[in-house]
C-alpha cells in the first residue's frame, strides 16, 4: 500500500492558530480536508477547515473520534502533552515524529541531542537547584540567560544574568520550574533555515532568513540573510544532519546565531515557522505545502527562491497598518481571522516582495 494520501484524505492538525490555518488553506489547495483539533473554541485555523473539535488534550473520547477521522496527524505547536500523544499515535500515524517534538520540548534535552550531533550551541548547564546556578556562574560566567526547560516561547520563561548577583532573583523569577543556565551568545545577528524532509527521506531547505526580535518576538525576517558563502552552506547542511538524525518527516525552523566564529544552533520547533512566513512570496512551494506533502507522502518542493522578500509580523494595534499596506503592490498580506488586537497578539503578517 502506498503512503501516499490521495485527495480527499483527511489530516487532522493539533492545535488551531495562524499556523494551523494556513497549514489548512495550503492542504486545501491540494484536495485534502483538515480536521483542527484545540481546546480554545473558535480557533483562526477553524474558520478555514472542514471540521473542528473544541476539547481538551485529556479528553480521550475526543481524541479518539478525531484520530478515527482523519488519516494522518500532524501539529502546528510543540507543547502538546505526552499522554495526548500516546494515544493518539496508537490510532495513526504522527509526523513529524515523537522524538522531535520530545526533544524540542525541552531545551536541556534539545541542547543535549544538538551538541551530540557536534553542533555548537551556547555554553550550558542543567540548573535542577540553586547550588546548580551558583556552580553555572562560575563555570560560564554572565552574562547569562536563565531558561525555563520546558512550555517557554516568544521570551517567556526567561530572565537575563547581566551580573552575579542578579542570579539569585532571576531564578525566583521563574517560580521554581526546571531551568537550564546559557550563557550569552555575541552574535551579530539572528537567522533561521526553514528545512524539509519527505517520507523518503529526501531533504529540501529553503534560503535562510534573517530574523530580528524585538521583546523575545520575531519583529521581521529579511531574504537574502546576510551570510557568506560558506556559512549559507553550513546552515543548510546543518539543518539537514538535524532532520536526518530525528528521522524527521515535515517542515521544521531551525533558530541560529551568526557569530564572528560561525553559526551557533539556538533552538529547533518542529513545526512550520513565523520565519518561513517569506515563502509564500519567494518561492514556488511555501513552507505550508512543503509541510502538508511531507506528512502526506508527496515529493517535497525543491525550496528555491525566486525572489527577494521582507516579512514583517502585524503585532497588537499594528494591524492598523493593513489599508496602507494594501496600496502596495508588491506586498502580500496573511490575517489570521483573530478578534481584536492585544498586545504581542500576531494579527497577521505582510510579505514585501523587493526584488524579483
Ligand atoms: P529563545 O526563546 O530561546 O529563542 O530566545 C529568544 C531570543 O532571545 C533569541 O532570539 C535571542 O535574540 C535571545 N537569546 C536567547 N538565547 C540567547 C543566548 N544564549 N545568547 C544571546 N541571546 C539569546
Amino acid at each position: 500500500m502506498s503512503d501516499r494520501l490521495e485527495p480527499g484524505a483527511a489530516i487532522g492538525i493539533l492545535g488551531g492558530g495562524q499556523l494551523g490555518r494556513m497549514l489548512s488553506v495550503a492542504a486545501s489547495r491540494l484536495g485534502l480536508r483538515c480536521h483542527i483539533y484545540d481546546p480554545g473554541a473558535n480557533p483562526p485555523a477553524g474558520h478555514v477547515a472542514e471540521t473542528v473539535t473544541t476539547a481538551g488534550w485529556d479528553d480521550e473520547a475526543a481524541l479518539r473520534a478525531f484520530a478515527a477521522s482523519v488519516d494522518v496527524i500532524t501539529y502546528e505547536f510543540e507543547n502538546i502533552p505526552t499522554a495526548t500523544l500516546d494515544l493518539l499515535e496508537s490510532l495513526r500515524p504522527v509526523r513529524p515524529n515523537r522524538r522531535a517534538l520530545a526533544i524540542s520540548q525541552d531545551r536541556l534535552t534539545e541542547k543535549d541531542f544538538l551538541t551530540g550531533l557536534g553542533l555548537t550551541t551556547a555554553p550550558y548547564r542543567d540548573i535542577p537547584d540553586a547550588a546548580a546556578l551558583q556552580a553555572a556562574l562560575e563555570a560560564i560566567g554572565a552574562p547569562a540567560i536563565l531558561k525555563t526547560r520546558r512550555l517557554g516561547y516568544d521570551g517567556k520563561g526567561q530572565a537575563r544574568i547581566m551580573t552575579a548577583d542578579q542570579a539569585a532573583a532571576a531564578l525566583d523569577s521563574l517560580g521554581g520550574a526546571e531551568a537550564i543556565y546559557e550563557g550569552f551568545v555575541r552574535f551579530t545577528h539572528e537567522v533561521s533555515v526553514i528545512a524539509a524532509r519527505g517520507l523518503t527521506g529526501e531533504v529540501a531547505c529553503y534560503d535562510p532568513g534573517e530574523n530580528v526580535h524585538q521583546d523575545g518576538i520575531l519583529r521581521s525576517t529579511t531574504v537574502p540573510a546576510r551570510l557568506s558563502n560558506a556559512q549559507r552552506t553550513d546552515a543548510v547542511i546543518l539543518a539537514g544532519r538535524i532532520l536526518n538524525a530525528l528521522e524527521y518527516v515535515g517542515v521544521m525552523g531551525v533558530e541560529l546565531f551568526v557569530t564572528p566564529g560561525g553559526l551557533v544552533v539556538n533552538e529547533i520547533a518542529p513545526r512550520v515557522h513565523n520565519s518561513g512566513h517569506w515563502t509564500q512570496a519567494g518561492c514556488a512551494v511555501d513552507q505550508f505545502e512543503q509541510h502538508i506533502r511531507a506528512v502526506a507522502g508527496w515529493p517535497l518542493g525543491n525550496g528555491a527562491r525566486h525572489a527577494d522578500v521582507v516579512m514583517e509580523n502585524l503585532i497588537g494595534d499594528e494591524v492598523a497598518r493593513v489599508p496602507a499596506l494594501s496600496r502596495e503592490a508588491d506586498v502580500q498580506i496573511h490575517l489570521y481571522g483573530k478578534g481584536a488586537p492585544r498586545p504581542g497578539r500576531k494579527m497577521g503578517h505582510a510579505n514585501r516582495v523587493t526584488r524579483l
